[in-house]
């Protein structure tokens, strides 16, 4: 047998014999859909692609992928400079987030993709693995060294990355996600990271190595880009494996309940082509459906809080309050400097990133930012101060203390959920922020910048009070929305550290809904380790069990 190198499998997964090949197998196997498979997998986002993908590796293991949004095969999607322009678009769910008091009244849009690939296909492709504290925390928190930093690390380099930078210890390669350093940096980009070293924050040589274990810092970004093209999660795992008759992905299919006997899950109800269809998983049926999804299928299928459930007049099938609960996420906030007139990036992709924290006790950091030509602003502060026309943006992040929430307004697949996201309800929010913020500030004022800027436009230096109303005008999401049917061992815990629903046989949850606590950093890296993890649980537990064994 001939082994194939990266560039031939990349050229084969891309040629119009492999692309035919691939329209035809799946028409055949929609036509020919099966009453029952071994996995049903539900979602076809980051941590969905990863877990059906290692699933139907074994070609004896049937594998059902139930997507709810359709093609991929956009330019919107395959060009990762176009992401901005798919918000608010068909790709896009379109959450908006209930109206705040603490931010003015305001309910910003909630973005989460709607296509193959999920997020990883309309996100801005940044590779951004966890900080060793995250993944610590989370071992804590389920008591399984597996979801450790040590063990995380391991999979990132062994089975995951194919790292195209300089080689290092903390990087591999021949995974199945291919990782750049950002290509070209840009004169802009370099000036910013010397800024970044002139206020304190050591350079690293990568995003994702040491500086994942240290408490600031700031390096080049590394992203999944290659050849100036997207490579989505779902192309880098799914793709490649279509043409294979046990594995059948269906666009178009939402998901509407869970099934159940007893107390175990045994299929889905979804509705394709204008029918109910229901479909049994003779081994396990996973939800990977993100943080607002995952949480509102559960309690539509009577796994939530039973006082909540009880006033939809949704049947209990499990008691766990904490479905719903939890919801965490960074909240995004744009410092704004009027650009001179030497040339900037043009692509709405930050080269850079710099993390700090704002309280010496912690040992991670608690805020970072990306950098990119646009202006990052919202409608309210735009109309208080309006950008000028040639403008550059730092796009803060930070990680706050206060959760939100997902929430029922009715019992049916069409009900919209009620999005609590509850920023700055715990007031150190709204102080940390002040802090951080002022560093963000350092930075782009720092001297290796200054001939990139004529004068500080966002926030400038406002008095206290203005400061907090620009804050309260100007949060939205980084769109990291997570932690919404966590892991854990406390009384708010959906999950076990096998991913395994509370009180529920045969289905498990594998998403950002799962994590205890957002990431130091982007969410789809981390989504990623919790679809391999998933894989390697159901592999471990099941081994190569299928439906003619069970
Ligand atoms: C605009 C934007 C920019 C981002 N930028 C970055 C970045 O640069 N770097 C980074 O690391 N992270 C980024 N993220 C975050 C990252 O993409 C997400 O955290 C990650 O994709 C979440 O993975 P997931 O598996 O939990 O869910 P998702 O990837 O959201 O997948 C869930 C899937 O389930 C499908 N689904 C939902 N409900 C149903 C249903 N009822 N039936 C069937 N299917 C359903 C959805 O359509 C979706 O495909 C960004 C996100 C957005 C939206």
């Amino acid at each position: 047998m001939q082994i194939m190198s990266d560039s031939d499998k990349d050229a084969f997964d891309s040629s119009p014999l492999y692309t035919r090949q691939v329209q035809e197998n799946q028409q055949r196997l929609a036509f020919d859909l099966q009453t029952g498979y071994d996995y049903v997998i539900c979602g076809a986002g980051t941590a969905g692609s990863v877990l059906a993908a290692r699933l139907a590796a074994n070609p004896e293991v049937k594998v059902l992928l139930l997507e709810a949004g359709g093609t991929d095969d956009s330019e919107l999607v395959m060009d990762p400079n176009r992401w901005v322009l798919t918000l608010g678009g068909n790709l896009d769910w379109g959450f908006q987030a209930e109206a705040n008091p603490h931010l003015n009244g305001r309910a910003i849009p909630y973005s989460m993709g709607k296509v193959l690939g999920g997020g990883s296909s309309i996100n801005v492709s940044t590779w951004s693995r966890g900080h060793q504290d995250d993944w610590n925390f989370y071992a804590a928190e389920a008591g399984d060294s597996a979801w450790g930093y040590d063990a995380v690390l391991d999979l990132y380099r062994h089975r995951i990355e194919d790292w195209a930078g300089t080689p290092s210890d903390y990087r591999g390669t021949g995974g199945s996600v291919y990782v750049q350093p950002a290509a070209d940096p840009h004169p802009f980009s370099i000036a910013l990271l010397e800024g970044a070293e002139s206020i304190g924050l050591p350079r690293f040589e990568d995003q994702n190595g040491r500086l994942m274990e240290a408490e600031q810092g700031c390096a080049f970004v590394d992203e999944t880009v290659r050849n100036g093209r997207r490579q989505s999660i779902f192309r880098s795992y799914v793709y490649p494996l279509m043409s294979q008759p046990n594995l059948t992905v269906l666009t178009q299919a939402m998901v509407t309940r869970i099934r159940f006997q007893g107390s175990r899950a045994t299929g889905v109800e979804f509705r394709w082509q204008g029918k109910l269809l229901c479909v049994n998983a003779s081994i396990e049926v996973v939800l990977a459906l993100g943080a607002i999804q995952t949480p509102k299928l559960l309690m539509q299928s009577g796994i939530g809080d039973p006082d909540q459930l009880r006033s939809f007049g949704i049947e209990i099938q499990q008691a766990l309050p904490g479905v719903g609960r939890n919801l965490h996420d960074h909240v995004a906030f744009g410092c704004i400097w009027e650009a001179s007139t030497e040339p900037l990036p043009t692509a709405p992709r930050s080269q850079t990133v710099c993390f700090w924290k704002t309280n010496a006790t912690l040992t991670s950091p608690n805020f970072y930012t990306y950098a990119a030509g646009i202006p990052f602003t919202t409608p309210e502060n735009a109309a208080w101060i309006a950008p000028p026309e040639k403008v550059w943006s730092l796009i803060v992040g930070m990680s706050p203390v206060s959760r939100g929430a997902i929430r029922l307004t009715g019992s049916n697949a069409d009900d919209p959920v009620r999005i609590d996201a509850n920023y700055l309800a715990d007031p150190r929010d709204l102080t940390e922020l002040k802090t951080g913020i002022e560093q963000a500030r350092a930075l782009g004022n720092s001297a290796p910048l200054r001939r990139y800027t004529t004068r500080e436009v966002h926030p400038g230096t406002l008095s206290s009070s203005n400061r907090e109303q620009f804050l309260r005008n100007g949060l939205v999401t980084f769109w990291h929305q997570s932690c919404t049917a966590k892991m854990g061992r406390d009384e708010l815990s959906v999950v076990d550290h096998r991913l395994k629903v509370y009180g529920i046989d045969g289905l498990r949850v594998a998403d950002a809904s799962v994590l205890p606590r957002v990431t130091r950093g982007n969410t789809m890296a981390p989504c990623v380790v919790i679809g391999e993890r998933a894989a390697a649980i159901l592999q471990e537990e099941h081994g190569h069990m299928t439906a003619s064994t069970v």
